[in-house]
C-alpha cells in the first residue's frame, strides 16, 4: 500500500535536540482515580533523588525489589537504590534489555529471586525502566503472592505518557504480544523528566506519537502547544504532564476498556498489523503507530469526516516531530 503524493515519505527530524526538561520547572501532580485504587503521578526534572518525599507514607520500612535492566541500572540505577534505601531496604533485581525478555521465563526466574529475597505479601515491587520493565515488573507484581504493592519508575517518554498509567500488565507468549497479564494499578508513578535526556532520539520519536494521539484524541491546549512549539522546543514537563493528564481521564472512566478507554487505540489498527507483518524488527511501536494515524486521519478524509487543512496539519505536525513513512 502507497500514501499519495505529500505523504509518500515523511523525513524524520532528530527531536532530541528540541526537547528539554526545564530545569527551573516544580513537580506536577497528578491523581488517577481508578477504582481499584487511587495513586500519584508526579512528572518533573530530577525526580530521581526525591523519591524518598515522592512516594507515599504506606511504603516506609517496607521491603523493596527494583526491578530493571541492564541499560537502565547502568545508568540510574545506584541513584534510584541510594533514594529508595532511606525509606526501607532495596533489593535491586537486573535482567538483559530486549521486548524478549518480557517473558514467563524472566517473570519465573523474578519470582524465584523474590523470594530468596524473603519478599513477603507486605512487600513492594518497583520497576525502573521503560514500557517492557514496566509491564513485566507490574504482571510480577500482580501475580507474586496473590498481587503485591507496585511502583512504577517509567524511564522512557512512551512509559512516562501512556505503558506506566492505566494499570495494564503483561508478559508476551510465542504466540504473540501481551497474552497473558492483569489489570494491577501502581501505588505510585514517578516520571523523572530528566532521564529522557539520555534515551535514544528514535525512542524518543516514538513516545511522541502517543502525545500526539492524545492531542487528536480532543486535548485542544495541548494541540496548539505542539503545534506552535514542535518547530523551536518542546519543554518536555508540559507534554508529559499533559499527556498524564490525558490518560489518567480516560483510563479513570474506564478502568477494564470495557468501552471508551479503546479510543486510546487511535492509529493502533493499522499500526499493530505493520508491528506483525514486519516482524516487531522494522517499526518501534510508537513510529507503527504514528503511520496508523496518519492511515486513520486519511481514511477520515475520504470517508469526508476531516477536512483537507485538518489532514495536512496532522501531517505536518507528525512530520516535524519526526515521523518518516515509507511503505512498502
Ligand atoms: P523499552 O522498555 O524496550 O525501552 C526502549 C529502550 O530504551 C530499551 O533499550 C531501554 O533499555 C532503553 N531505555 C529506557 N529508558 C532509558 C533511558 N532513560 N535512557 C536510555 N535508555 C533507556 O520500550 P518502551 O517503548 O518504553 O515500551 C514498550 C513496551 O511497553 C512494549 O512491551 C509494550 O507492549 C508496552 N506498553 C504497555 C502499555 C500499557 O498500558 N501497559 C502501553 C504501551 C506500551
Ligand atoms: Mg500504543
Amino acid at each position: 500500500m502507497t500514501f499519495g503524493g505529500d505523504l509518500q515519505r515523511i523525513q524524520a527530524v532528530p527531536t532530541a535536540t528540541n526537547l528539554r526538561s526545564n530545569r527551573m520547572s516544580r513537580i506536577r501532580q497528578i491523581r488517577v482515580p481508578a477504582p481499584s485504587g487511587s495513586y500519584t503521578v508526579s512528572v518533573g526534572p530530577d525526580l530521581l533523588g526525591q523519591l524518598g518525599q515522592l512516594l507515599p507514607e504506606s511504603l516506609r520500612g517496607r521491603k523493596m525489589a527494583l526491578i530493571t535492566n541492564d541499560t537502565v541500572g547502568a545508568l540510574y540505577g545506584k541513584k534510584v537504590v541510594e533514594a529508595l534505601g532511606r525509606i526501607g531496604p532495596v533489593r535491586p533485581i537486573s535482567i538483559p534489555d530486549g521486548e524478549r525478555y518480557k517473558s514467563m521465563p524472566t517473570a519465573t526466574r523474578l519470582y524465584a529471586d523474590l523470594i530468596r529475597d524473603g519478599l513477603d505479601r507486605s512487600g513492594v515491587v518497583v520497576a525502573l525502566g521503560g514500557g517492557v520493565i514496566g509491564d513485566l515488573a507490574g504482571f510480577v507484581a500482580a501475580t507474586y503472592l496473590r498481587g503485591v504493592r507496585f511502583v512504577q519508575i517509567p524511564t522512557t517518554l512512551l512509559a512516562q505518557v501512556d505503558a506506566s498509567i492505566g494499570g495494564k500488565v503483561a508478559v508476551n507468549l510465542r504466540e504473540g504480544k501481551n497474552l497473558v497479564g492483569a489489570f494491577h494499578q501502581p501505588v505510585a508513578v514517578v516520571a523523572d523528566t530528566r532521564v529522557l535526556s539520555t534515551l535514544p532520539p528514535r525512542q524518543l520519536g516514538a513516545g511522541m506519537m502517543e502525545v500526539v494521539k492524545y492531542a487528536l484524541l480532543g486535548d485542544l491546549h495541548l494541540w496548539d502547544y505542539l503545534k506552535t512549539h514542535a518547530k523551536h522546543r518542546l519543554d518536555l514537563d508540559v507534554v508529559v504532564e499533559a499527556s498524564v493528564r490525558d490518560k489518567a481521564r480516560i483510563v479513570a472512566a474506564d478502568e477494564r476498556e470495557a468501552g471508551h478507554r479503546r479510543v486510546l487505540n487511535l492509529g493502533h489498527t493499522l499500526g499493530h498489523a505493520l508491528e506483525t507483518v514486519t516482524g516487531y524488527r522494522r517499526y518501534l511501536h510508537g513510529e507503527a503507530v504514528g503511520i496508523g494515524i496518519v492511515f486513520a486521519n486519511l481514511v477520515a478524509h475520504r470517508m469526508r469526516r476531516q477536512s483537507n487543512e485538518h489532514l495536512a496539519e496532522v501531517v505536518d505536525l507528525l512530520r516535524l516531530i519526526g515521523l518518516e513513512i515509507s511503505l512498502p
